[in-house]
């Protein structure tokens, strides 16, 4: 295991977050807030309602103690609440489990699941911890790209141009495929998975019997007439499928780490189940607590519709800028982040760029130009690809747009000067 962590030694996050600190001190920046629009975090509070749930947990005794393995029943219940219209059927709490964040659920389907040697199938772009979760079980990680649009750094495209190409999907299985992860709303690029795409996925996995973990932590950020759930598409492609989601997402609270695992197979969760009692045994319990409490306000007062009309008016406040530069960029349907091609910006070559950059990807180089030059901190999404297909992202970035309106203003005012 040391070397699997040691070639995985920096992550992107840290990476990014770093050059931010050490860039703070230079000269040009003295003088400035740098703006981070880098790693996936809010720049404002969790909404009231959330913070008081929050602190009226922390005040009661029994509360702070540990929670069960599965889950706080107060958790359990609001999930169940929330996810039996989605699924169009009453859930039962065997159908859930709390885990701590979005990552360690998916840690625990595939510690749960994987023998040592099975291949796990992951679309190009993916989000990092995808990898190390699957080699920490012994698992191998076989790479299906998403196509991205020709014109890519011509025009503005959309997620939806991003494309599997499905022979290409069934020519990666093997008799080893024991699962595919699939992430709609897309971390990168945005895109959210149509239903005719789910259901051709689906049905491959029906085919050769793979599981399908179903990362849907932006499930509530879709700015498309409709999100479509995987699991929901036909019983058989339900019974394969386990569905991860999380609150940090929805209630700006990324460092809570509350999560969970939905599947109408019990038998399948049951494996993800031992394997988080035995990675954390529970999540925090006065943060469960609060989100119980939080989503059942959620559901009732229209928080996830208001939610989704502010991402769209950010989206805009921010995407103005690469319209005037002429930059394209990725239109978002879901999440919120924006890729944007830097191809037609001049990065001088004998800039001073530290040693360990000169090896890594342009998008690296550009990146830490940008941190430097702007103060404006983005994240390099060659960090999603395999060396071998990194050509394909070497001229993007990708922004986090979950910040305020002003925080927003402030990052075009700087890009402006990109001009
Ligand atoms: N999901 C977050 C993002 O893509 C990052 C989570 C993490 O730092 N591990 O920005």
């Amino acid at each position: 295991n040391r070397a699997l962590f040691q070639n995985i030694s920096k992550d992107v996050w840290s990476l990014t977050n770093e050059a931010a600190a050490v860039a703070s001190q230079n000269a040009q920046n003295q003088n400035r807030e740098l703006i981070n629009l880098g790693q996936g975090f809010f720049s404002y509070s969790p909404p009231e309602f959330a913070i008081q749930e929050a602190q009226k947990a922390l005040t009661s005794p029994l509360v702070n103690q540990y929670a069960p393995t599965k889950g706080r029943p107060s958790l359990i219940k609001s999930l169940l609440k929330l996810y039996s219209p989605l699924y169009g059927k009453q859930l039962a709490p065997e159908n859930v489990q709390v885990t701590t964040g979005a990552n360690e659920g998916i840690l625990s389907c595939l510690v749960g699941l994987l023998n040592p040697g099975d291949e796990v199938i992951v679309f190009e772009p993916f989000f990092d911890q995808y990898i190390s979760n699957i080699q920490i079980p012994g698992g191998k990680v076989t790479y299906v790209p998403l196509h991205p649009p020709k014109e890519i750094s011509e025009r503005p495209t959309q997620g939806t141009e991003w494309r599997v190409d499905y022979d290409e999907l069934r020519r990666a299985v093997t008799s080893k495929t024991k699962a595919l992860i699939i992430n709609s709303p897309h971390n990168p690029v945005g895109k959210v998975f149509t239903r005719e795409e789910l259901l051709e996925i689906g049905q491959i996995c029906v085919d050769n019997n793979i599981i399908i973990i179903s990362d849907e932590v932006y499930e509530n950020l879709y700015f498309t007439p409709e999100f479509t759930r995987i699991a929901t598409l036909t019983p058989e492609i339900g019974q394969l499928t386990l569905t991860v989601g999380s609150a940090g997402k929805t209630f700006a609270a990324t460092g809570w780490r509350v999560g969970w695992i939905v599947s109408l197979n019990p038998d399948l969760l049951k494996y993800a189940s031992m394997a988080h009692t035995r990675i954390c045994f529970s999540t925090p319990s006065p943060l469960q607590e609060a989100c119980a409490n939080a989503l059942e306000i959620a559901v009732e007062n229209g928080y996830f519709e208001d939610m989704r009309q502010e991402y769209i008016r950010k989206f805009n406040i921010f995407t103005k800028v690469f319209d005037d530069l002429g930059l394209p960029y990725t239109k978002p349907e879901g999440t919120y982040f924006v890729v944007a091609d830097f191809s037609k910006v001049k990065i001088p070559h004998d800039y001073p760029f530290p040693e360990e950059l000169q090896s890594k990807a342009k998008d690296f180089r550009i990146s830490y130009w940008l941190i430097n030059e702007l103060g404006v901190v983005a994240i390099p999404p060659t960090e999603f690809y395999i060396p071998e297909h990194e050509k394909v992202a070497e001229n993007l970035l990708r922004f986090a747009v979950c910040k305020s309106d002003e925080y927003l203003q402030n990052a075009v005012e700087r890009l402006k000067l990109l001009k």
